[in-house]
């Protein structure tokens, strides 16, 4: 199974991943935990995200491509692995479709998280990571409808898109989910 997880920051991907990979038993990737990694680690690549990352904006795409490419490229094929935080962008996307069709590994499913705006201002003020003071959030929301939003058409176009109600009980989303994940795989 190789699915990408597709929603605003704050709409379930973390929360529901992890569910993901304990019932699935697929890889894990998470850009945004690689970076963050790379910050604790004070790294140059952490250094420079760090800027970045506080203001709410995206990385470069070479250098997320870099650590998918890394990461996708150490996994055990026959687990599957599930991405999540990765692709936001366009070029992000059309990169990962090109790295994955040249190991004949296309991605099987793409579920998105249907949250609106308000709640997820709402639960992202009360996560209060380091990242996610209000201003940051407001661009963080920008970004995503500037730069990710596109995804869900370029995902629909390919017939894989599932959408998921991101708002209620974490466990009868999860099964939600998982009756998605089963007739897509
Ligand atoms: P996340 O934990 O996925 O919300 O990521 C935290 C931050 O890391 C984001 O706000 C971005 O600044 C950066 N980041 C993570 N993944 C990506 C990506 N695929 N493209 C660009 N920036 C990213």
């Amino acid at each position: 199974m190789r699915i990408v997880l597709l929603g605003a920051p704050g709409s379930g991907k973390g929360t529901q991943g992890e569910k993901i990979v304990d019932s699935f038993g697929v890889a894990h990737i998470s850009t945004g935990d690689v970076l963050r990694a790379e910050v604790a680690a004070g790294s140059p690549l952490g250094i420079q995200a760090k800027q970045i990352m506080d203001a709410g904006g995206l990385v470069p795409d070479e250098i997320i491509l870099g650590i998918a490419r890394e990461r996708i490229g150490q996994l055990d094929p026959a687990k599957g692995f599930m991405l999540d935080g990765f692709p936001r962008t366009l070029p992000q996307a059309v990169a990962l479709d090109a790295m994955l069709d040249e190991v004949d590994q296309p991605l099987d499913c793409i579920v998105l998280f249907d949250v609106d705006d308000k709640e997820i201002m709402t639960r992202l003020l009360a996560r209060k990571r380091a990242d996610d003071n209000e201003d940051t959030i407001r661009t963080r929301l920008q970004v995503y409808s500037d730069q990710t939003a596109p995804l869900i058409s370029y995902y629909r176009d390919q017939g894989k898109l599932r959408v998921v109600k991101g708002v209620g009980d974490v466990d009868e989303i999860f099964e939600t989910i998982r009756g998605v994940l089963e007739d897509a795989i």
